[in-house]
């Protein structure tokens, strides 16, 4: 059988292994990038049969997705480089939209996003016929854009590969459909023959035991994606690997430092994250967590540096990694305030839940941590331990003296994801605080915040989120249509279109102009 444009992006058998879409892959792919293709290929074969969906036409779009531009062979663009894109999800050619798309942590997290984006389309609203979330988990954890979709889309199913062009993508010729099939005859041709069953029993989950800790399933805290794209305070050094977490005080507020990082140190100074603290930011802000740079991409921030008269914990790490290291293989996190600022117990948590996320994505089990095993040294630095001009006062003496207790509560954080003989509940998704803005008329960090109370019906449905953002977390459960809101607030969003976002009550933010009439 070959592709056409009226293939279906749905089947029920003969499934490729992901071995043997790799196969095909493999001739295409560049050197630094084949295990990290292998994986995503992986994945996209396991979620196909799991999910009843074609991992030859999910292949081909990741192709043509992450081709070079000229050339079109794949595995090569940024987006998958930087962020495991592997469909150009969320990305728009809007400067500002391509720099909020969605940034997966591996290859297979990346395979999982692409795959829940294309059952969206496939199920349409649907989708639960195909996609077990007790299984899988629940399919907007891993494509941000689900939601969008199926809103976007008004929840009907695509069934062809045909239906793709001008939705997932348009094409300068339009006719990403065809390129599609092109690509997937190309696929099928190339791949090694079959000598073993590829649709045979799923793989047998490996019960783990208490004994054996399983990595990859400590979350990632809610964040804010706010890479700054302007800096130049960084080097390209290689990937980066995080090996390990260094601890700052900002010695300014979180949005004072957002904004210093956008104009004054866009030359100067870039960390990976920052930390709100309610003694400087105000009590909505506490623990509230912007992403300035990506830790997995390549940008290394002027961050920890420089190395002068290393101490305590930097002494081994600059011995094994060197001095490159410092900014490349550490995840720098400032928390706002000074030395002396108290730390509330929401900032210390998002920096202990960050902590222990790439502790964990490192491999550091929880009864070693903050013991790296096998490389005899401390998973945290403090900054003052690189550089002995900030050596007492970053991060200074408040987290200096915390220091013990937060690397017990990762210990717990850690072992409770690795050590659980069951994965995990994915079912539960951890929603945003709201954060209702004050009482009247306000302007927070340079938007203006309108007092609104009203009582809108919807007029469809609508996730609710806790940003303006279609791309943000969502604050709960799909609010139906229909259904009575209502506002305190109206705020002007940011960015070209400055369309007017409505703060309900609970602190969520919700369109004015899709959803309310
Ligand atoms: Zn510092």
């Amino acid at each position: 059988m070959s592709y056409t444009k009226a293939s279906t992006l749905t089947k029920a058998g003969n499934h490729y292994a992901g071995d043997q879409l790799w196969s095909a892959f493999a001739p295409m792919t560049p050197a630094d990038q084949r295990n990290r293709a292998q994986q995503a290929l992986r994945e996209i074969a396991r979620i196909a049969v799991a999910t009843d969906t074609d991992e030859v036409v999910a292949a081909a779009v990741a192709w043509i997705e992450t081709g070079e531009a000229g050339t079109g062979l794949p595995f090569r663009s940024s987006w998958w480089r930087e962020r495991n894109n592997l469909g150009n999800i969320g990305v728009t050619g809007d400067p500002t939209q391509n720099d909020l798309s969605q940034s997966w942590d591996t290859p297979a997290d990346g395979a999982m996003g692409l795959m829940a984006h294309l059952v969206a389309y496939a199920y349409g609203n649907g989708w639960r016929k195909a996609w077990d979330t007790d299984a899988l988990g629940l399919p907007w954890l891993y494509d941000r854009r689900f939601d969008l979709v199926l809103h976007e889309l008004g929840g009907r199913a695509f069934r062809t590969i045909g239906d793709l062009n001008r939705r997932w993508a348009v094409d300068s010729d339009d006719d990403y459909g065809g390129k599609l099939a092109k690509r997937a005859n190309a696929l099928v041709a190339a791949m090694t023959p079959v000598t073993t069953p590829s649709t045979g029993p799923e793989p047998v989950e490996q019960e783990p035991s208490m004994a054996t800790p399983v990595f990859g399933r400590v979350p990632h805290p809610l964040y804010q994606n706010r890479i700054v794209t302007s800096s130049r305070a960084w080097d390209d050094l290689g990937p980066r690997t995080i090996r390990a977490a260094v601890w700052h005080r900002m010695h300014g507020t979180l949005w004072g430092t957002d904004s210093y990082f956008r104009g004054a140190a866009v030359t100067k100074a870039l960390t990976d994250y920052g930390v709100g603290v309610a003694a400087t930011d105000g009590a909505q802000q506490a623990g509230a967590l912007l992403r300035w740079n990506d830790p997995n991409g390549r940008r290394a921030p002027w961050a920890s540096g420089p190395v002068n008269n290393p101490t305590g914990d930097a002494v081994p790490f600059l011995d094994r990694y060197g001095v490159n290291g410092i900014n490349r293989d550490a995840v720098s996190i400032e928390i706002s305030g000074n030395g002396d600022t108290a730390l509330d117990a929401k900032a210390r948590a998002t920096v202990v839940a960050l902590t222990a996320y790439y502790a964990d994505q490192y491999g550091v089990p929880w009864d070693a941590f903050p013991a790296v095993p096998g490389e005899d040294r401390s998973f945290v630095m403090w900054h003052g331990e690189i550089y002995d001009g900030k050596r007492n006062s970053c991060p200074g003496a408040v987290v200096m003296a915390a220091t013990d207790g937060m690397i017990d509560e990762i210990k717990v954080i850690l072992k409770r994801y690795q050590a659980a003989s069951a994965p995990v509940d994915p079912a539960d998704p951890v929603y945003a605080k709201p954060q209702p803005p004050a009482k009247g008329d306000s302007i927070v960090n340079g938007r203006i915040f309108l007092a609104h109370a009203h009582t809108y019906t919807t007029k469809a449905a609508v996730v609710p989120r806790i940003y303006a953002d279609p791309g943000s977390d969502p604050t709960g459960p799909r609010i139906p249509k229909g259904t009575q809101v209502t506002t305190s607030h109206v705020v002007s969003d940011v960015g070209e279109s400055a369309d007017l976002t409505a703060v309900l009550v609970d602190g969520s933010r919700i369109p004015i102009r899709d959803v309310l009439v």
